[in-house]
């Protein structure tokens, strides 16, 4: 006999990591990593944490904390940590919605959103994307009902690449009732330069209802570590605390992050490197005849449809080990200049008519 388990849970898709390169000498580019090793100042600051891995690391994430809350200017109380901004978004999950609630996100996504909802037994309300990929937010004003207890901005829209306007967001608050929880995930923030982009810290200092998730895993490139926040309402920041596992955040990734942002002028350098990049390889994408649309995230995102797989399977030969959407598109993640060079032969090699 089987043991008892919620039906919900056994019918979900397991959440699925990018392909591991493993020694295949493929390049992986599937998982929106930031493709340059750790600072020698970030592995130092881990060094000096293992003297201290038979303790429990601070619960309240303290120092982080009130780097953070000084950085944006916000009280600490505003601020709460978890192992990835993946577990803070769950944890709004948790305490936002339960069974019977509705939570509205746009779609194509983050792929852990549609889980993480059913994973809190509420309802996932999923609002196509305008046929140029970006949030459709009349469509996801339109959809609000009376059950709808929390909306997912993601911005830049991972994987799309897509931004929402300051003035875009400014006209759905304005349709969002006050006590349903709008939260602007800005996994991305760092790498997106278009300055008419909504900025999510601007909205939470003027909206009741707004909450602002970041992570270390992709600017920082600290995704091995497992620390992201959210800047939120002081009740749900509250209920965050409540909802957490105790000590969730590693000692060795609190002391990361915090010589991180000892670092940020380094890492800017880094960031501005791959934003560059960026640009080069849509550039390059174009010239070849690929119809991209620009991206603010750390990737580019094909539109390959129903050649997915054909597309993909090519760039696996190739040595691109990119994600793939089937029926849907790829997303690549932007690169080393290397890395980057041999994604652009195989997607222009995609593309020529086959001899
Ligand atoms: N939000 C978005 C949009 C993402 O793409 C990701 C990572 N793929 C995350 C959140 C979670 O990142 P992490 O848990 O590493 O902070």
């Amino acid at each position: 006999m089987m043991v008892h388990q919620r039906e919900a849970i056994s019918r979900l898709p397991a959440y699925k990591q990018g392909a591991a390169a493993g020694d295949s000498g493929a390049f992986k580019l599937s998982s929106n990593e930031n493709p340059f090793p750790p600072l020698a100042s970030v592995t130092e600051a881990i060094a000096s944490a293992l003297g201290e891995i038979h303790l429990y690391p601070s619960m309240a994430v303290t120092e982080v904390t009130d780097r953070i809350a000084a950085r944006f200017d916000v009280p600490a109380e505003n601020v709460a940590f978890g192992a990835g901004s993946v577990e803070v978004l769950s944890q709004i999950i948790h305490a936002s919605a339960g069974a019977g609630d509705e939570v509205i996100f746009a779609w194509r996504s983050f792929e852990a959103y549609p889980i993480l909802v059913r994973v809190a037994g509420a309802t996932p309300v999923a609002v196509a994307l305008t046929a140029d990929e970006r949030h459709d937010l009349d469509g996801m004003a339109d959809a609000i009902t009376a059950q709808t207890r929390l909306i997912l901005v993601c911005n830049p829209n991972n994987p799309t690449g897509a931004f929402v306007t300051a003035d875009e967001l400014q006209a759905f608050l304005a349709r969002v009732p006050e006590n349903v929880l709008v939260v602007v995930d800005e996994a991305y923030v760092h790498f997106n330069r278009d300055a008419s982009s909504a900025v999510g810290i601007d909205f939470f200092r003027r909206y009741p209802n707004v909450a602002v998730l970041h992570t270390f895993s992709k600017a920082y490139g600290l995704a091995g570590l497992r620390i992201g926040y959210a800047i939120a309402p002081t009740e749900v920041a509250a209920n965050l605390r409540r909802v957490a596992l105790p000590f969730g955040v590693t000692a060795i990734a609190q002391r990361a992050a915090l010589a991180s942002l000892d670092a940020e002028a380094e890492l800017t350098v880094r960031i501005d490197e791959i934003v560059a990049e960026r640009t080069r390889v849509l550039m390059a994408l174009r010239a070849s005849g690929w119809p991209v649309t620009d991206s603010q995230g750390n990737f580019v995102w094909l539109r390959t449809g129903e050649g997915t797989d054909r597309v993909n399977a090519m760039f696996v030969h190739a040595g691109i080990l990119a994600r793939a959407f089937p029926g849907e598109g790829l997303r690549v993640t932007i690169g080393t200049a290397e890395q980057n060079d041999r994604f652009l032969v195989a997607a222009a090699a995609a593309l020529a008519p086959a001899t």
